[in-house]
């Protein structure tokens, strides 16, 4: 839509720089006569031709204005603008029509702002007709319903003379336009579709950001929207057409909505500058101006109902200029600091400058005036009024971007936490088996070596009880066997015997045959005893050198002697071989032995201890020795109470 609309204001501003650059060309020299004549050209701007008389105080009359001898001079520079002033200001200008017919022209003042505009048509000094117009009369009363003052002229053949007052509490102008009526409406109707577009472009811009206020709720949207609305009222008010089309009763409010809106559009300026560039979080300095001049904008919008007019009117064009320069100013900078997002903003108030220095450029008479000239400021604020809303959308995208980003990032950093936790899992489970592993193969090895220790103790227990050589008990083993047998036979009141076996000159065996055949012959006694003393509960260890003792449970003395004299005559038919060669022909084959035995039997009482009972079999062994050995000998029996 926007590309339509340029395309079509380029098409009409060389249609109508046409005979412009002809009419501006044409003028050398002055002259305050315009000839007209039926060719003459549609449009002609006369503004060149004027002369004028500033009012005096108290006001000129009619007639004074009209007297002969008054020092009219030509308008400076071929343009009637006298700037802001209190004055009123008196023109006149002379068309000749050349022509026998009366000529019907609508000359056009498109200055819709004025107060006060009265004119006066003579003929040959006769006043013919005469209009009272000016933005304080009522709309309705203009002859033709334009939003410009528009007057329609019979101009009689010969000279006709026009007398213009003007006054305004603004700026005083006079760029004058005389039309052929079909010319003006062909205009008028090209310029009703331009403002039009100017119209719809900023009321979709408003529109549109509006719909995006309330979707995303961002103030910015918000003071941009009040921004475009409060231009809209001033372009509005300034062109006429909002008096023409919007509000064409309400005097009062057209005389103050250009202060008004220009104030309420520096307020917004400053508030959407300020947010959008978030100047409270980069410089408090700049956010504070921005802050103050959105207030003086404020204070204008309402101070304009108390103001005086031309006070208002000034006040405004001064804050906003200073609006617009500061806002360009903060904006670059932001952007060099870095801001993105700022470079959409300070295009769009370049656009601004830039109009603003093409119109300037334009009145200063450096740029031949046109279209485009003189509407290059309202096409700089019609950009501005777009490219902010592509700046608005442009920090949308960029806020989505980066909250996109944002996640993204997130997303990269949970997952990198996920699969560090992972691993931290997996790394924990593996320690936690190789620790069970560890541990697995510490307790086996703790087992095996309490096993081992456990068997060696045994093995310790085994060997402290047991004789190496015969491989029967040893004496300590024997003497603790001994005294618990002894406790139970006593408790149970049961015979105990012991039998003491001595072998016979057995120094002599080991001093024939040696050391080793004196073993052999200790070994076979042992295996030969231990298959005789097979009873449960009996016993049999060696009790030191060539010395055997058997402990026999619950068992009589004539038992005990049987089993005594069983084991004599078993030893006395021993033969135990010789090992190694043989060294004579007199040596024996095997060797032979006896044995003498000592038996004691008694009922263990508390005074028959078991050291008495070995000392009694130890003497019926002593008594056996004597005896001749190779013999059996029993102690006396015991009484049952005697005493040691
Ligand atoms: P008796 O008939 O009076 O008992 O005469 P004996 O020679 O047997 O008596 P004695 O007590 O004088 O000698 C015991 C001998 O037994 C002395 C020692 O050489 C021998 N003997 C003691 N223990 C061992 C042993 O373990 N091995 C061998 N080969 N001889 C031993
Ligand atoms: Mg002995
Ligand atoms: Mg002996």
């Amino acid at each position: 839509m926007v590309l339509g609309f340029l395309r079509w204001a380029l098409a009409l501003s060389i249609l109508l720089a046409g005979p412009l650059a002809a009419q501006t060309s044409g003028a050398s020299g002055f002259s305050d006569t315009v000839p007209l004549i039926e060719f003459s050209a549609e449009r002609l701007d006369i503004s060149a031709q004027l002369t004028y008389l500033p009012d005096s105080s108290p006001p000129m009359l009619l007639e004074d204005a009209v007297a002969p001898g008054q020092p009219w001079k030509p308008v400076e520079g071929g343009s009637a603008n006298f700037g802001f002033t209190d004055r009123a200001y008196w023109f006149r200008l002379q068309l000749d029509n050349g022509t026998p017919a009366t000529m019907e022209r609508y000359l056009e003042l498109p200055r819709p702002f004025l107060d006060d505009v009265r004119l006066f048509h003579f003929v040959q000094g006769r006043l013919v007709k005469s209009y009272l117009l000016g933005d304080e009369q009522p709309f309705v009363q203009r002859e033709i319903l334009h939003q410009n003052f528009v007057m329609p002229l019979a101009l009689e053949p010969g000279r006709n003379v026009l007398l213009m007052r003007v006054a305004s509490s603004g700026t005083v102008e006079a760029p004058l336009r005389l039309w052929k009526p079909t010319a003006f409406f062909e205009a008028a109707s090209r310029e009703h579709l331009l403002a039009g577009a100017v119209f719809g472009v900023l009321l979709v811009m408003v529109v549109y950001n509006l719909f995006v206020y309330l979707s995303t709720l961002d103030r910015n949207y918000l003071f941009y929207i009040c921004f475009v609305a409060s231009y809209l009222t001033f372009w509005g008010t300034l062109s006429g057409l909002g008096f023409a089309y919007v509000w064409p009763d309400a005097i009062r409010w057209n005389s103050v909505a250009v202060p008004i809106s220009i104030g309420s559009a520096c307020f917004f300026a400053s508030l959407f500058t300020d947010s959008f560039l978030k100047l409270r979080r980069t410089s408090m300095r700049t956010h504070y101006l921005l802050l103050g001049m959105g207030a003086m904008g404020a204070v204008l919008a309402l101070a304009t109902v108390f103001l005086p007019y031309a006070w208002a009117i000034r006040a405004g064009a001064a804050l906003a200029l200073a609006l617009a320069l500061a806002t360009l100013s903060i904006g670059y900078w932001r952007w060099w600091q870095g801001a993105l997002f700022a470079r959409f903003f300070c295009l769009s108030w370049t656009a601004v400058l830039a109009g603003g220095c093409v119109l300037a450029a334009g009145k200063f008479g450096w740029l031949v005036p046109g279209f485009w000239v003189e509407n290059s400021l309202q096409f700089g604020i019609l950009l501005l009024v777009v490219l902010l809303s592509f700046t608005l959308a442009d920090r949308i995208n960029a806020e989505r971007g980066l909250r996109i980003k944002a996640q993204r990032v997130a997303l990269k950093q949970s997952q990198k936490a996920r699969s560090s936790q992972a691993a931290l899992l997996q790394a924990t489970e593996e320690a936690n088996r190789a620790l069970e592993v560890r541990v697995q193969t510490r307790t086996g090895e703790l087992q095996s070596a309490m096993g081992q220790l456990r068997m060696a103790n045994e093995e310790l227990q085994r060997l402290s009880v047991t004789d190496g050589l015969t491989q029967l008990g040893n004496r300590a083993s024997f003497d603790l066997a001994l005294l618990n047998e002894h406790k139970r036979a006593t408790r149970l009141q049961q015979s105990l015997a012991l039998l003491l076996v001595d072998l016979d000159h057995f120094k002599s065996i080991n001093d024939t045959h040696g050391h080793p055949a004196g073993d052999a012959c200790l070994r076979a006694l042992a295996g030969f005893m231990r298959s005789k003393v097979q009873r449960a509960g009996d016993l049999l260890a060696r009790y030191g050198g060539e010395e055997f003792v058997v402990l026999l449970i619950n068992t009589p003395l004539a038992d005990a002697m049987a089993l005594a004299e069983e084991l004599r005559t078993g030893i006395a038919a021993l033969a135990v071989p010789l090992e190694g060669p043989a060294e004579g022909p007199l040596k024996p084959a095997v060797l032979r032995f006896t044995a003498s035995i000592g038996v004691a039997s008694a009922v263990p009482t508390m005074h028959v201890t078991p050291s008495q009972l070995l000392g009694d079999a130890d003497k019926a062994l002593y008594e056996a020795k004597h005896g001749g050995r190779n013999c059996v000998r029993a102690a006396a029996p015991r009484p049952p109470h005697a005493r040691g």
